[in-house]
């Protein structure tokens, strides 16, 4: 868990309303590491030890879903804007959850959502290279050269992309489209779009299919399911 407000967090574990637990905070029942802490908004991760009067509270259970995420939303807990966003789908549950990276407004595909911050990182960090695979629909059918070039890498701003996989699964002759199958190991931002644009491909379609050993067999846009004990661990 990363770094959250006190008051939250006792909320989150069922003890009390966040209204409430203020007052058990400012009133002195709270202590975090065996200290009294009566500060409203002082912050606590999944290391310190929250009491309220003397009985530790429960952590917040560790969650971990994949989603199939439609296109026309926000991967984020929240919007200025006032569109729709992932956590919107997770009213249900509890647990307070955020996407592990994000995908485009306009993309669809798989997301990990959890509220395990060190999983989170762990899946989201270069070295970790887990292989994600995209299907784009492309206007400006990439030629064998442009093929060898998204292959080999390309270059977005300063940094070449990696090496990476390229499948052509159909093209439309007449419509100058193709349908293409990338898939790469990093997350830079927009870097599929990129990629195309490098090689002089227009990406209007976009989605992701899996991400490491995970698809989406079996969810329509929209649904999620819970990762197995199982899959997490393979994960980590
Ligand atoms: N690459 C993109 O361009 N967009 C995404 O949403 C994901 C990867």
């Amino acid at each position: 868990m990363s770094e959250e407000r006190l008051q939250k967090v006792i909320a989150n574990a069922g003890v009390a309303s966040r209204r409430k637990a203020e007052v058990l905070i400012t009133e002195g029942h709270v202590k975090v590491n065996g200290q009294v802490v009566t500060k409203l908004g002082t912050k606590v991760d999944s290391g310190d030890e929250v009491s309220v009067d003397g009985l530790p509270i429960e952590k917040e259970r560790l969650a971990y879903y994949l989603f199939y995420k439609p296109r026309g939303v926000i991967s984020a807990a929240a919007d200025d804007k006032g569109r729709k966003i992932v956590t919107d789908y997770f009213k249900d549950i509890p647990q307070r959850l955020y996407p592990v990276g994000r995908l485009d407004y306009d993309t669809s595909g798989l997301l990990i959502m959890t509220n395990d911050g060190d999983f989170a990182n762990l899946l989201m960090h270069p070295r970790y290279e887990i292989e994600k695979s995209y299907v784009a629909k492309v206007e400006n059918i990439p030629t064998v050269q442009a093929q060898m070039q998204l292959r080999k890498g390309v270059y977005l701003g300063k940094r070449k992309t990696a090496r990476a996989r390229v499948n052509i699964i159909s093209t439309d002759k007449r419509k100058r489209t193709a349908i293409v199958r990338l898939t790469i190991h990093e997350g830079m931002n927009h870097q599929v779009k990129n990629m195309f644009k490098a090689v002089g491909s227009n990406v209007v379609k976009l989605s992701r299919e899996s991400l490491g050993f995970l698809n989406l067999e079996g969810l329509i846009s929209g649904q999620y399911r819970p990762l197995t004990h199982q899959e997490v661990d393979l994960l980590k």
